[in-house]
This record gives C-alpha cells, sequence and structure tokens, in this order.
C-alpha cells in the first residue's frame, strides 16, 4: 500500500510560503490555509468545505489547489498570490454548527491581518461567505456591492466556453460547436451554465453528474442526453468539459478517453503533471485548468476594481480564449504539452513582477 504523507511530510516538501493548521474541537474539523505565493499581491483563494478519509487529505488539497490559485492569478496577470483554505469536516454540518466553524475561521483569518483573502469554493455557499464576513473583512467576494452578480460560476462557464472554441479553432481551423459534442461532467454552478451556451452554439451536449436527475432534468430543458457514472470516460465525443472535481485525468481513465480535447472548469483534473504527457501522447489537446477556469476570478476582481459593464466583463473573459490561442501556438512551436507553456508564462509573470522590486 502507498505510504501516506504525515502533516509534517507534507509541510516539509511543499513549495509554498506557509501553512496555518487549526482543529476546530467543538466540529471535531480541521482548518487548514495554505499561503503559497505573494510575489503578484496578497494571497487569494476560495475556502473549500469537505469531508476528507484523513486530515491529511484536506491539507493536501489546500496546497495543491493554493499553487493552481498562484498559476491562476498569474495566467490572468492579476495582482493577487496564491492561497486556499480547507474546512476538512468530519461530516455534513448546518445550522449552529455551521455557522460557529465559520465563525471561527473568520477570526482565525482576522490574525493574518489581510496577508490572505477568502470567498466561496466548492461546498461553501454566499451564504457562508456572509457568515465569515460577519465577523472578518478578509472575505474577497462582492457581497454589499450593489448591482454585483453574486455567482462567479457563469463567469466561469463564459471562460470554458470560450477555452472550447479556442481547441476547436486550434485543432480545425473552425470554432463551430455544430456536429460538434461536448460532454459535461458536474452540471452545477459552472457545468449548468456552460451546457446551455453550447446547446445554444448548436452544439451537441452529454451529461454526467452524481445527482442523476440533476443530470436529467438539464438533457430535456436543452434537448442533450445522459451518460452514467460508469460510462463518462469511455463515451465518444469531441470535448470532455470535468466541471466536478479534480484528478479525473489520470493513468486509469487516460487509455479510456475516446475525446480529442479536454476543457473544463474543475480545478487539479491532472492527478500528475505527467498526465498531460499522457494526453499529448494519444494526441488529445489539454487546456491547463487554471487557464481555462480563471473567469469567475478574472470578473470579480474587475468588478471590486470597478468594472460594472457586463458586456465588458464578458469581453475580458471571452480573452481567455485569445490566452489559449497563444498558448496551444507556444506548445507547437515547442513541441511541448500546453501544460508546460502555461506553466512558462506564469514563470515569466512571476519573474517580471520579482524584477521590478
Ligand atoms: P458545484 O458544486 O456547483 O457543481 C458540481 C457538480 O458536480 C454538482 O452538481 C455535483 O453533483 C457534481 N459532481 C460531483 N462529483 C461528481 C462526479 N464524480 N461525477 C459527476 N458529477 C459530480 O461546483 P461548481 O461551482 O460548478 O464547480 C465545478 C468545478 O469547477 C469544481 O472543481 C470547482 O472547484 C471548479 N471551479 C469552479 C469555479 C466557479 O466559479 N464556480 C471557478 C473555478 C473552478
Amino acid at each position: 500500500m502507498a505510504h501516506e504523507q504525515s502533516f509534517l511530510e507534507l509541510i516539509e516538501a511543499w513549495d509554498g510560503s506557509g501553512v496555518v493548521v487549526k482543529h476546530d474541537e467543538l466540529t471535531g474539523s480541521w482548518v487548514f490555509v495554505a499561503l503559497h505565493d505573494d510575489t503578484l499581491g496578497p494571497m487569494v483563494g476560495g475556502c473549500r468545505m469537505k469531508t476528507y478519509a484523513c486530515p491529511e487529505d484536506g491539507l493536501r488539497d489546500a496546497m495543491r489547489l493554493a499553487r493552481g490559485m498562484t498559476h491562476k492569478w498569474a495566467a490572468l496577470d492579476l495582482p493577487c498570490g496564491g492561497g486556499k483554505s480547507v474546512l476538512a469536516i468530519p461530516g455534513p454540518l448546518s445550522g449552529a454548527d455551521r455557522r460557529g466553524l465559520l465563525h471561527r475561521f473568520g477570526e482565525l483569518l482576522n490574525t493574518l491581518d489581510g496577508a490572505y483573502g477568502t470567498g466561496e469554493d466548492l461546498g461553501t455557499t454566499p451564504e457562508d461567505m456572509r457568515v465569515v464576513a460577519d465577523v472578518s473583512k478578509h472575505v474577497v467576494g462582492i457581497h454589499g456591492i450593489e448591482g454585483a452578480p453574486s455567482d462567479p460560476g457563469p463567469f466561469t462557464a463564459r471562460g470554458v466556453f470560450a477555452g472550447i472554441r479556442s481547441a476547436l479553432r486550434h485543432r480545425h481551423g473552425t470554432d463551430s460547436l455544430s456536429d460538434r459534442t461536448v460532454l459535461v461532467q458536474g452540471v452545477g454552478d459552472v457545468g449548468g451554465p456552460l451546457a446551455r451556451m453550447i446547446s445554444k452554439a448548436g452544439g451537441t451536449v452529454l451529461l454526467c453528474d452524481l445527482d442523476q436527475n440533476l443530470a436529467f432534468a438539464v438533457s430535456v430543458e436543452i434537448g442533450g442526453s445522459v451518460v452514467t457514472q460508469d460510462n463518462v470516460y469511455q463515451t465518444e465525443c469531441d470535448v470532455y468539459a470535468p466541471c466536478a472535481v479534480g484528478a479525473t485525468l489520470n493513468p486509469g481513465t487516460i487509455p479510456s478517453l475516446r475525446c480529442d480535447m479536454v476543457v473544463g472548469s474543475a480545478n487539479n483534473q491532472l492527478e500528475s503533471n505527467a498526465d498531460a504527457d499522457a494526453l499529448a501522447e494519444r494526441g488529445i489537446l489539454y487546456a491547463p485548468d487554471y487557464v481555462v477556469n480563471g473567469g469567475g476570478a478574472l470578473a470579480f476582481t474587475l468588478i471590486h476594481q470597478g468594472q460594472r459593464n457586463v458586456a465588458e466583463l464578458d469581453r475580458r473573459v471571452r480573452g481567455i480564449g485569445d490566452m489559449l490561442d497563444e498558448i496551444f501556438a507556444e506548445a507547437v512551436a515547442a513541441g511541448e504539452s500546453p501544460l508546460n507553456s502555461a506553466a512558462r508564462r506564469v514563470e515569466r509573470v512571476l519573474q517580471n513582477a520579482k524584477n521590478k522590486d
């Protein structure tokens, strides 16, 4: 059996600035704040609430996600550093217990004095962030900004949609969706709007969700079809759009895939970086997740900076497609996977910022 890393081993091996670890005795939860890199600005990233098999898995998740945030902010060239928090709960948490944990998390944020700002993520809601904001000003969502949209999901979906168009252009010379089939895995805040955009643009949509009723309801609405969990990786499609959980691209799934490209919103889609090479070897174009899924982060940062014009926000989010055009072209020119080209883009941005200091 593989050796599971202990807290100490995980911390020793990490390349980030530091981690905050706290046990919340009242709920039996673990609270992790992973602070990765503040080269570009204060560290910002969402707060995930989830039940893990063991607390170490929660810390590992926080670290991976925080590194992903550094990459995401740098790829988008925005003035934020990478951080992420995880509330590893022992089981479903509601009512006073949930509010208590969120308040204590907010108080922990206060001790970091602005080094890290949080927002909603998988397992947390806008209401949860309002509870944290009761005790802490380090919630960076856009609550309280009048007229601002409260859900980043549709913006993220728009970015993924622009990414799908970019991948189609790169592969086929046209970004038309007619005669193309997109398999959307996870029909939530991102996957739902994405499925509707694809359908509206004339594409065929296949849907898969743990919640089969949800997948079925959206498929009826847009005229798509439902794929069962067992068949998702073997189903033939042009684009596989992972919009649910991470690590769905791994040695177990990649040999089965029957798609031309992978473009989706899920964070950390690759189980390891070697999986990007395995995809390239199979001729499957991979759009690096942290570039494709930056639409919500980009739009909310622009809203924070005062931008309220929805058409302008959309235009900027669609720019993710232009970024991917460049990344795909650079990958071809360098004979490497798009993941490496995106990583070099990130390094360039971080190095430029360091040179300016
Ligand atoms: P969500 O919780 O609203 O929706 C996720 C959906 O996936 C749910 O309907 C859930 O039932 C389903 N699901 C969970 N596990 C699944 C599985 N194994 N197979 C199929 N379906 C499964 O989440 P979301 O906000 O839509 O985010 C989706 C992904 O995109 C997450 O990985 C998230 O971290 C990432 N992401 C989201 C945003 C955003 O703006 N919401 C931004 C960047 C990245």
